[in-house]
């Protein structure tokens, strides 16, 4: 899994992920406050959910099969 909550108590609902994350992967529950990871697949482990969480909430790990680039002529 590239992208997982590492605890999801920690989630404050902020927002942040849902704002920084280059490839759409999270959307806010604003009625429980808490961040949902929609489109887990859709994450390319940049690691900016990482950097920008204020509480640390979110774990990001390195298993993620990225195709190689194919070049067609
Ligand atoms: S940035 Fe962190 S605390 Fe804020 S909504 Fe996302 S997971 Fe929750
Ligand atoms: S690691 Fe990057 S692509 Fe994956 S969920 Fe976090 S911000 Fe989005």
């Amino acid at each position: 899994m590239p992208v997982e909550y590492y605890d999801h108590g920690l989630c404050n609902g902020c927002g942040t992920c849902v704002l920084t994350c280059p490839c759409d992967v999270f959307r806010l529950d604003k009625q429980n406050k808490k961040t949902i990871i929609a489109y887990r697949s859709e994450c390319q482990v940049c690691g900016m959910c990482i950097i920008y969480c204020p509480t640390g909430a979110i774990a990001v790990t390195p298993e993620k099969d990225i195709k190689a680039m194919t070049a067609y002529m």
